[in-house]
Formats: structure tokens, sequence, C-alpha cells
């Protein structure tokens, strides 16, 4: 359980000397007991004090690492139950199942490997391949994991529950910092044996959250700390309220055996019924979702879904406002004005280049808000778009004098025609009208 700011305060040195950051130690303690600092910022807590201090300080929620390099995947480390309570940090890891006897895992990896997207500016990736022993037998999982190894610079999952098909497998990929799926009351011993002497990280099963508390209590007894937890639910309602409830005990309670990061299942069967399946996980509170279908269509709105989850919501993407252009430009192409939040610009960028007729945008710095948004809280307005026209350089590539902004802020364009001195032609509304604007006028 966690300690109050008087418990961390009378393990403190009292020095009072600042150098943590807080005048006092006393203010540092309060905000060790909030979480918003971290033991290390005082360099002179006794060792004593930093044992007892360490369920103190260290997150709700342990920080978790798999896989290696640029493929290496962090898990849990979070601090809040909602997003809009501060960010989340570390977005869910997808990882994609495969048996270890399907005779076509080749084209399975390959598949697995080319799930990337790129959307609104940004790059998509997955970040696991999840081997499953279906064979149960421990040389032909041996073999699939070197195959995916050999052909998938992905983070590895090794699924079974028994210890002698790990211990087989393992050792061949322990370089690449695998986890192992699952310890339970059978076998953690063994797992957690295997888990220490290969580097690896564990997840630990149990049936329902009493069990699971108490095996992790077991399991960190053994001195092992690399836990993801998996409560055994499998039904969609009961794997929701099983992490909700797992993540208010670990963030609100401070109750350190749910303190790490959680692994689900997918279980539906059609693909479309898996993909809400695990973009309910996705949304509470999975750290890794394994999950079947790898068709890119179901896979890109999880991705977009996780992105947006995510993102720090005090810090909306944006993309540069200065002069983009579409196409091959000259100096008759069309001038567009939208807004720097980073989904107005690419959807703007993908119906101008779908439109096939060049075009120039210039997104206006709206603080990343969107165009109705930015109008309306005064960031999008005739004098600022006047200003752009004016400073960015545009006057220098076309020769024409005409801009065209948004339809949803069509009332502005009087003004700005006599602020700017450029004749306004007013868009359409949405983006996606773009082309048959484009066509009708410039073809
Ligand atoms: Fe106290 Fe340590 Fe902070 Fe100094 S650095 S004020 S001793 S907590």
């Amino acid at each position: 359980m966690a300690l109050t700011g008087l418990e961390i305060y009378k393990q403190l040195p009292k020095k009072n000397c600042g150098e943590c950051g807080p005048p006092t130690c006393l203010a540092f303690a309060m905000s060790l007991a909030s979480g918003k600092a971290t033991l290390d910022s005082c360099p002179y807590v006794s060792a004593a004090a930093r044992e007892t201090l360490d369920s103190a300080s260290a997150p709700p929620i342990r920080l978790i690492k798999i896989g290696t390099g640029d493929q290496e995947v962090e898990l849990g480390d979070e601090h809040v139950m909602f997003r809009h309570d501060k960010t989340f940090y570390h977005p869910t890891a997808f990882a994609f199942l495969v048996d270890d006897n399907a005779t076509d895992l080749p084209e399975q990896i390959r598949a697995i490997n080319g799930l990337e997207f790129n959307r609104v500016g940004l790059n998509y990736t997955v970040e696991a391949i999840a081997v499953n022993c279906v064979s149960g037998d421990a040389a032909v999982f041996k073999t699939a994991v070197e195959t995916v190894a050999a052909n998938s610079p992905l983070a590895l999952v090794l699924i079974s529950e028994d210890p002698a098909v790990i211990a087989e497998a393992l050792p061949v990929v322990k370089d690449r910092k695998p986890l192992i799926n699952a310890a339970t009351t059978g076998n953690y011993e063994q797992m957690v044996a295997l888990a220490k002497a290969n580097e690896a990280a564990l997840v630990v099963k149990a049936e329902g959250l009493n069990a699971l508390a108490e095996l992790v209590e077991k399991v960190v007894g053994l001195g092992f700390k690399e836990i993801l937890l998996d409560p055994g639910y499998r039904n969609t309602s009961q794997v929701l309220a099983g992490l909700t409830e797992i993540r208010r005990l670990a963030i609100k309670k401070k109750f350190r055996p749910f303190g790490y990061p959680v692994i689900t299942f997918t279980t539906e069967t059609g693909a479309l019924d898996e993909v809400v399946q695990a973009g309910v996980y996705l949304s509470k509170y999975a750290s890794m979702v394994v999950i079947q279908t790898h068709q890119k269509e179901h896979i890109l709105p999880l991705l977009s879904w996780r992105q947006n989850l995510y993102t720090d919501p005090q810090k909306p993407i944006t993309v540069e406002a200065k002069i983009h252009a579409v196409g091959e430009v000259n100096d008759q192409t069309p001038v567009y004005i939208t807004t720097n939040f980073s989904l107005s610009y690419y959807s703007v960028e993908g119906e101008v280049e779908a439109s096939k007729i060049p075009g120039y945008i210039i997104p206006v710095d709206t603080e990343g808000t969107s165009v109705l948004t930015a109008w309306a809280a005064g960031k999008f307005e005739p004098e600022k778009i006047a200003a752009v026209l004016e400073t960015s350089g545009i006057k220098d590539l076309v020769g024409h004098r005409e801009v065209i902004i948004p339809g949803y802020v069509a009332v502005i364009s009087g003004k700005l025609e006599d602020k700017s001195g450029w004749k306004v032609i007013v868009g359409p509304r949405e983006a996606s009208g773009i082309p048959a604007f484009a066509k009708s006028r410039f073809a």
C-alpha cells in the first residue's frame, strides 16, 4: 500500500537543502506521495530508507520492456485512470497470433511485417508476433519461433504453459528479450526460473483477481518483477470489468500486486467482432492485445484509435505553418488556406492530391485547432490570414491573387478580401468536396 506524505517524510534526511527541487524535505515528501517526483532527486537518502520508500516513489504501474533495439516495446508506467487527467504514456502493443504448426507461417509473418501505415503524417506500426504452441510439441514450437525470429524484427511472445516447451525455444531467442506467456499456479516456479535465466518478461495468469494477486505475490517473492498480468477472463465484459478494477486498484490504492501492465487475448472469431473486442481492450486498459486477424483493413482503425487515445490531450498534433506544395505547381496554381491541426491539413492535402490538380496549401497557425474551433476561438481571423498571405512568400510563388478558404468560414470572406486585397473563393465545407470543386474551377 502507498505511504502517506508524513510517513515518507520520516524516512528523508531532513537537511532541507532543496537540491531535489522543492525547498524542504516535507515538500519533497508530499510530491513523492502524489507521484509528482521520484526518489532519485534526493542524493542523500540512505539505502535503508530507499528500500522502504521504493513503494512510494515507484510508478503505480511498473514499466516493462520487451524486444530490443528499434523494436523495443515499453508497456505500463501509466499514472492516471483517464486520459484527460494527464495523458497516457505507453500505447497498447498489438501482438499477432500465429500457430506453431501453421503451414503458411512465412506468408503470415510477411503479412504481419507489412502492417505499416502512414496517416495524417504519422507512421503507424505494430509491435509483436505471438507464437502459440498448438502442436504441443517442443521441437515444432522451437522451429516456429526460430522461423518467426529469422523473418521478423518484431518483438516475440512465446505462448505455452508447459515449461519444457518454453525451455526448448527460449534460449534461441533470448537476445530478443521475448515475453513468456504464461506462469500459472501449477508452473510458476519453473517459469520464473526460465524467465530469470533468460532475462525475459513473464505473464502471470490466474483465474480471477484474488487468485491473480496471490500468484503475483508468490512470483515477486521469488525476486522477479518483470511481470504482465492476465486475470484469465476471456469474455469481453468480464475482461473490461477486470481490467478496470486492476487499473483502479493500481492507480488509486497503489495496490502493488496489480502494479503491472496487463495482457489480453481476443476470442471473437469474426474479424469485425474481433476488432471491436480489441478496441474495447485497447480503450480500457490493456497494455498488450494478442489478436488474430492481420488484415490491413481491420488493423488500421485500431491503430488510428490508439493514436487518438495516446495523444497528449494538452498538445494537439500540428503541421508546420508554412507553404506546402502538392503536385507540379506553377505560378497559376490554386492556393488553399486551412489550419495547422494535422487532421485538417492532411484531409485537405489528401483531397487536393486526389483532385489531380496541383495546389499550394497554407496551414495557418491556429495552435492545432480545426477550422470551426479556431474561428470560434478567434484564431482564424481575416487579419491573421491576411498577414499569412502577405508574409508567407506565396505572393512570390503565384502570379494570381486568389485564395480558397474553407466553406465553414464563408462568413469571413468579405473582410478577408478587404484586409488582404486577394480575391476570396469560398471552397467546400468538407475536404472531401475539394476534387469536384477543383475540377469545376481549375481543370
Ligand atoms: Fe531533503 Fe533530500 Fe530534498 Fe535535500 S534533497 S531537501 S535532503 S529531500
